[in-house]
C-alpha cells in the first residue's frame, strides 16, 4: 500500500476530493483553538486502489497574514509523508500566484505528482484545465470531485505516476484489475468477455484536428459546424469555451480543439498562419482522440510522419483523415498506396484507422466521426487477466523469448493496469534482458490479437524470480 497527499491551495476542492476517496463524509473535527486539525490521514479507495490518504485541509481558517506560511509547511511535511502528491487545482478559478507556489515546491521535491483540474465540469473550466500545462507538473486530470467525474482516469494517472509494482503492491493475487474483472465478468457473465466497464459516454469525447499547413484543417472543422456558426459564435446545439466548440454526434457529446479560434487570435496578433509545434501539442494535449488530418495528394511529407509519431508518443488515439479526396482521380488505386505507405512508414501505429474524407464536400465525415468514437473505446480497452495469460502463454510457444545463461527467460504473469492508452504488466525473469525486438512482438500481437489499432500500447516488465 502507499500514500497519498493531497496538496493545493484553499477551495479548490481537496476536502471534497478527500471525502470522495475515504467515501464518507467526516464530521469536521475538533475546532477548539491550538488543536490542529490540518492533516487529517484516512483510508481511501479510488476503483479498484486501496491506499492511505492525507489531506492538508483546515488551512482555511488559518490566519491569512500566515496563511502562505503554514500552508507551505503544512504541504511540506505532507509531500515528504507521501509517496504521491495529488496536486489540486481549480480549473475554473483558474490558476493564480499561489498556485504557482505550490507547483514550484512540488517539482523541487522531485516525487512524483499527480496534477488535478478539479470543477472541471463547469462550463468555462477548459481553459483552466488548459493552462495548468504551464506548471510543469505533466498532463493534468480532469475531474469534478464534486460529481464524481473522471475517476478512472484519476485512478490511471495514479498508477501511471508510482507504477503498477508500487500501486498494487507485490501480491500478484492482489493485482488490482483482477478485481476489476472479476465484478465485470459476473455482470457479464463470463470471464473470457473482454470489458468496457469503466467507458463513460457521459462525458464529452475531446478531439484535436492537427496536420500540416494547408491540409485543411480549419476547412474540416468549419464543414463539422457549419461555418458561419463557427465566425460568429454559439448557436443552437453548440457550445463555445475559449479553446473548444462543443457538439453532439449521435447522441454523443464531442468537444473539439478551436484550431481555428486560435488562428484568428494569432492573426489579429500578426502572427505567422502556420500552426507552430507549440500549437500542435497544445491541441494535442487537449484531446483523447487526435485525427491528423493529411493532404491526400500530398502525403507523407516528413512532418506528417513526425505528427502521428508526436501524437503517439503523448499517449493519444489517432485517427488518420486523408483529405481533399474530392481532387484524387483514381480514388482506389490512390487509397491501396496510401494504406502500404501507412504499413511502411508508421510501423509505430500498425493497424491504424484512415479515412478519405473531404472538408470541402463533406464527403466521408460521418465514417470519420464513427472512426474517432470506435477509437477512443479502443483506447479505454481492458482486457481480462484471465484473457491476457492464456494470450502470453500462447505468444511464447510460439515463439519462445532467448535464453541467458542457459536459462530461458520466462514470462510469468501479466495484467492490464491502466487504460487510456492500454497499459500492461508482465512479470518476467531477468526482464532486464529481455531484448527490444521481443517487446515489440509482444505489442504487435496484442495490437493484432485484441483490436488495438491506433492506440499506443506500453508494457511495463516487473522482476519475477
Ligand atoms: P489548414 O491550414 O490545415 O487549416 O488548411 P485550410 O483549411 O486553411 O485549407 C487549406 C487550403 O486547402 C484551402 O485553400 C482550402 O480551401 C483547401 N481545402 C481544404 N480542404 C479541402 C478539401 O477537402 N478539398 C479541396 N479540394 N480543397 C480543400
Amino acid at each position: 500500500s502507499f500514500t497519498v497527499a493531497i496538496v493545493g491551495r484553499p477551495n479548490v476542492g481537496k476536502s471534497t476530493l478527500f471525502n470522495r476517496l475515504v467515501g464518507k463524509k467526516l464530521a469536521l473535527v475538533d475546532d477548539t483553538p491550538g488543536v490542529t486539525r490540518d492533516r487529517r490521514p484516512g483510508d481511501a479507495k479510488l476503483v479498484d486502489l486501496r491506499f492511505r490518504i492525507i489531506d492538508t485541509a483546515g488551512l482555511e481558517e488559518a490566519d491569512p497574514e500566515t496563511l502562505e506560511g503554514r500552508m507551505r509547511a503544512q504541504t511540506e511535511m505532507a509531500i515528504d509523508e507521501a509517496d504521491l502528491s495529488l496536486f489540486v487545482v481549480d480549473a475554473k478559478m483558474g490558476l493564480t500566484p499561489v498556485d504557482q507556489t505550490l507547483a514550484e515546491m512540488l517539482r523541487r521535491r522531485g516525487k512524483p505528482v499527480v496534477l488535478v483540474a478539479n470543477k472541471s465540469e463547469a462550463r468555462g473550466s477548459d481553459g483552466g484545465f488548459y493552462d495548468a500545462y504551464t506548471l510543469g507538473l505533466g498532463e493534468p486530470v480532469p475531474i469534478s470531485a464534486e460529481h464524481g467525474q473522471g475517476m478512472i482516469d484519476l485512478r490511471d494517472a495514479i498508477v501511471e505516476a508510482i507504477g503498477p509494482e508500487r500501486a498494487f503492491g507485490d501480491d500478484e493475487d492482489d493485482v488490482a484489475v483482477t478485481d476489476v474483472d472479476v465484478s465485470a465478468a459476473e455482470i457479464e457473465g463470463g470471464e473470457d468477455e473482454e470489458i468496457e466497464p469503466l467507458y463513460d459516454e457521459t462525458k464529452p469525447l475531446r478531439v484535436a484536428i492537427v496536420g500540416r499547413p494547408n491540409a485543411g484543417k480549419s476547412t474540416l472543422i468549419n464543414r463539422f459546424l457549419g461555418e458561419d456558426r463557427l465566425l460568429t459564435g454559439p448557436e443552437a446545439g453548440i457550445t463555445r469555451d475559449s479553446i473548444s466548440v462543443e457538439w453532439e454526434w449521435r447522441g454523443r457529446m464531442i468537444k473539439m480543439f478551436d484550431t481555428a479560434g486560435m488562428r484568428r487570435k494569432a492573426r489579429v496578433q500578426e502572427k505567422l498562419e502556420k500552426l507552430s509545434v507549440a500549437d500542435t501539442l497544445r491541441a494535442i494535449r487537449f484531446a483523447e482522440t487526435v485525427v491528423i488530418v493529411f493532404d491526400a495528394t500530398i502525403p507523407f511529407e516528413k512532418q506528417d510522419l513526425q505528427i502521428v509519431d508526436l501524437v503517439l508518443r503523448e499517449g493519444r488515439a489517432a485517427v488518420l483523415a486523408f483529405n481533399k479526396w474530392d481532387l484524387v482521380e483514381e480514388p482506389q488505386a490512390v487509397l491501396a498506396d496510401l494504406r502500404e505507405k501507412t504499413e511502411r512508414l508508421l510501423p509505430q501505429a500498425r493497424g491504424i484507422r484512415a479515412v478519405p474524407i473531404s472538408g470541402q464536400t463533406g464527403y466521408s465525415l460521418d465514417k470519420l466521426m464513427q472512426n474517432i468514437v470506435d477509437t477512443d473505446k479502443v483506447w479505454n480497452k481492458r482486457i481480462s487477466t484471465a484473457k491476457l495469460n492464456r494470450w502470453l502463454e500462447a505468444q511464447q510457444v510460439q515463439h519462445p523469448p532467448p535464453a541467458v545463461s542457459g536459462r530461458r527467460i520466462r514470462l510469468k504473469y501479466m495484467t492490464q493496469v491502466k487504460a487510456r492508452p492500454p497499459a500492461f504488466m508482465i512479470s518476467c525473469t531477468r526482464s532486464d534482458a529481455l531484448p527490444e525486438s521481443y517487446v515489440r512482438y509482444l505489442i504487435n500481437g496484442l495490437r493484432a490479437d485484441f483490436q488495438m489499432p491506433g492506440v499506443p500500447i506500453r508494457i511495463h516488465f516487473k522482476a519475477a524470480e
